[in-house]
């Protein structure tokens, strides 16, 4: 018996690797590196994804004129890429650049070029430096210019733009493959609202800080949730017409909701049995739904998520 116990836990951790693979790592050594990159960014005053516009009122909002002058180029640039200036990449030359990557030091260029430059230095073992003004470049502090044409800044009456810093918002291909869905979907239906279902609450605690990058309401449940909080959840989702999410894990919610105000549906992992992940789909298709639902399953190429899928198969004919 205790053979079994240890495969489902492997086969967990496996499932668990398919949705975020900060899920199986060492806790401790991921909170270590997770301050480590906080005190970075404390001091270097950079973070993982910036509002374009609030750097730029961080930056003119200097009192001291060394602050002002020290400050006065990463204004310029900023401003330049708010106002799409065309600019031309310092090291292919290419004008416009093709997806323009910034550094800490705030000079910028193709992102391929980019990602070159730095390779080829540290292939040699050199520390990568500044192509403009050689200050030493680290591989965290390169961002990536990001424009939400589905999110408008009113105040600017503008996209928003971020300053997204490379590789880290894309750590889990789900969620990347999440949000693009989400962000169409606002784009198309501004009002629309869906329900994203998941077994791992802790996954669904990394699906949050996504959704709040992107400006997305969402409330969430959960089986620690105690029914009075819950049943005020549930109306608040019912009620509200604004673009909302409903983060929701499989066990909380397979039975006994109604959630037909919601048209589309996000599955984030299998379960073992289709027979529950259908009744989790029908909570939104149901008796009372009006228009067409679609259903997103998002499954890992060639993984467990697929070895599952064979399983679901097998017990769906039994
Ligand atoms: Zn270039
Ligand atoms: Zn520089």
């Amino acid at each position: 018996m205790k053979a079994y116990t240890t495969i489902f836990a492997q086969i967990l951790r496996l499932r668990q690797t398919c949705c975020h693979p900060t899920l199986v790592r060492n806790q401790d050594v991921v909170t270590e590196e997770e301050l480590a990159g906080a005190e970075a960014d404390a001091a270097a005053g950079l973070s993982d994804d910036m509002d374009l516009q609030s750097l730029i009122q961080q930056f003119t909002a200097a009192t001291t004129s060394d602050e002002k002058d020290a400050n006065a180029f990463g204004t310029h640039v900023l401003e330049q890429i708010r106002d799409e200036a065309v600019n031309e990449c310092p090291i292919c030359s290419e004008e416009p650049m093709i997806d323009q990557t910034v550094t800490g030091c705030w000079h910028s260029a193709c992102q391929k070029c980019l990602l070159d430059y730095m390779k080829h230095h540290t292939d040699r073992h050199e520390v990568p430096r500044c192509f403009s003004c050689r200050k030493p470049l680290s591989s965290r502090d390169i961002f990536q210019v990001v424009r939400h044409d589905d999110d408008i800044d009113t105040s600017q009456n503008s996209p928003k733009i971020s300053l997204q810093r490379l590789g880290v918002n894309e750590s889990s291909s789900k969620v990347v493959s999440l949000m693009k869905h989400l962000r169409e979907l606002r784009r198309e239906h501004p009002r629309m609202k869906s329900v994203v279902f998941s077994q791992f609450t802790s996954f669904m605690s990394l699906i949050e800080p996504a959704l709040t990058k992107a400006n997305m309401r969402f409330l969430r449940l959960d089986g620690t949730i105690n029914q009075k909080t819950r049943a005020a959840i549930l109306k608040e989702f019912a009620a509200c017409d604004k673009f909302t999410i409903l983060l929701l894990s499989l066990r909380a919610g397979g039975v006994g909701l109604n959630l037909t105000q919601a048209k589309r549906v996000f599955m984030m992992d299998p379960w073992w049995s289709f027979a529950v992940e259908a009744q989790a789909i029908d909570r939104v298709h149901r008796m009372g739904q009006d228009e067409e639902v679609k259903v997103y399953r998002f499954i890992c190429k060639d993984s467990v998520e697929e070895r599952m899928l064979k399983v679901q198969d097998r017990k769906k004919f039994m």
